[in-house]
């Protein structure tokens, strides 16, 4: 149809009228446009409790869908394969500098796809296969990329997993050191998924130094509170730092690698061409928008409510009869032990969901039940604070949470919440999508 919408006739080369007609996503591809809209509303009338999860801002999305996409420029600035760097150059060396000023890295590597690469990128770096490494275990609340056995991290890496303590739920530096002494890994990892304290990096530190391993961070879930000064830095402490950008951060889907300027050639190999092919500039330049949105004292005070939002809401839900893993949370993450309520975690995250309340049912540490319908249900507040909720909203979440995990098959009930959900949801426009 829109081959003959232009001339009013025939065209020879039907790729011509591809190229001169540009039509909109709306009027190209009518289904996609739909389930873009759908998806924007979905993130409007509910409340996204999953704590990997966030709003990137207008801003960085607009740079993330630009002509940034069409270009390659395998290498880095100034010592590419391809010629035409004039612009992608800029930009990558702008996302570099923001970055190291806003952590005090001494060197970034803004070229990973996301967090897993990121990662592969460091055992690229100072392993060989069959090398041991350690990491916090997955049901204890550690990412699967730190040696779990369903990960190519688990079978290609001798990978020993240290856990929290039964007693406290936190994580057991006795067992890490006694693990660490025993097995001499060359990595030792601390970063987390599913764990709601503060991680001490000094004391991890201490330990990789008395065994001879490369200390490795990954602040994948922290590195916005971590940034905004809500969590401390490893930053000095560990030689190599990963992240996601897309979590606290607020940037697009991508990862980043931070060293001592000692490791720099070695990361660097590791992610290209060790690893990967061209960077994703049109990625690079929304996580240089980030990092500018991240080092303003508007972020410094979002970083800081995400962190006391968490805890009013951890209190709220003590008060209302949950029962918490390690009782509480230091950071922007919740992790329910469901067994008090007598629910699993799957039931109660359906339900939830129905009620337009999201987050994601998860192992608790030393759980009773199978991974595919745990104990536990993990929840953050990344995304609400986005929105400019605080206290008071909080507070009524965990009344309606209470509620629906208390009444998990009540229709009725939870098509009330719902709504009552979505009224509030009215008053806190969402970042980068229009009203
Ligand atoms: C999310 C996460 C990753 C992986 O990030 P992807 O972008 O999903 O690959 C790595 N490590 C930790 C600790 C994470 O939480």
């Amino acid at each position: 149809m829109w081959r003959t919408s232009i001339t009013g006739g025939t065209l020879r080369d039907p790729m011509a009228s591809f190229n001169l007609v540009d039509p909109s996503l709306a009027e190209r591809d009518p289904d996609i446009a739909r389930l873009i809209k759908e998806e924007e509303v979905r993130e409007t009338v509910k409340l996204r409790l999953i704590p990997s999860e966030n709003y990137a801002s207008r801003a960085v999305l607009e740079a993330t869908g630009s002509v940034l996409t069409n270009k390659y420029s395998e290498g880095y600035a100034g010592k590419r394969y391809y010629e035409g760097q004039q612009i992608i150059d800029q930009v990558e060396e702008l996302a570099v500098s923001r970055l190291k000023a806003l952590f005090g890295a001494e060197h970034v590597n803004v070229q990973p796809y996301s967090g897993s690469p990121a990662n592969l990128a460091v055992y690229l770096a100072f392993c060989n296969a069959g090398d041991t490494i350690m990491g916090l275990g997955l049901p204890s609340g550690g990412h699967l990329t730190h040696g779990s056995h369903v990960s190519i991290t688990g079978r290609y890496f001798k990978a020993v997993g240290y856990n929290v303590s039964q007693s406290d739920q936190r994580i057991d530096f006795d067992e890490v050191r006694a693990l660490a002494k025993e097995h001499r890994p060359k990595i030792l990892w601390a970063g987390t998924t599913a764990y709601p304290r503060t991680l001490d990096f000094a004391k991890f530190r201490e330990i990789a130094d008395e065994v001879g391993a490369k200390l490795c961070a990954d602040i994948a879930h922290i590195s916005g509170l971590v940034a905004g000064g809500a969590h401390p830095s490893p930053i000095g402490i560990a030689d190599v730092v990963t992240s996601t950008t897309h979590k606290t951060l607020r940037g697009p889907r991508g990862g980043i690698v931070m060293c001592k300027a000692e490791h720099a050639k070695d990361i660097d190999r590791a992610v290209f061409p060790g690893l990967q092919g061209g960077p994703h500039n049109h990625t690079t330049a929304g996580i240089a928008v980030a990092a500018k949105e991240a080092s303003t004292p508007e972020f410094k005070q979002y970083a800081h409510n995400v962190v006391s939002n968490a805890k009013i809401l951890a209190e709220s839900l003590l008060g209302k009869g949950f029962s918490l893993v390690t009782g509480g949370t230091d950071n922007h993450l919740i992790l329910i032990d469901l067994r008090s309520k007598n629910v699993t975690g799957k039931v109660a995250a359906k339900a939830l969901d129905r009620a337009g309340i999201v987050g994601n049912y998860n192992s608790i540490p030393f759980d009773p039940r199978k991974p595919f319908d745990p104990s536990g249900f993990r929840i953050g507040t990344p995304s609400i604070t986005s929105r400019g909720m605080g206290n008071e909203e909080m507070v009524r979440l965990a009344g309606w949470m209470d509620q629906v995990v208390s009444n998990a098959s009540d229709d009725k009930l939870i098509e009330k919440v719902a709504a009552e959900v979505a009224e509030m949801c009215k008053s806190f426009p969402a970042p980068g999508i229009p009203v």
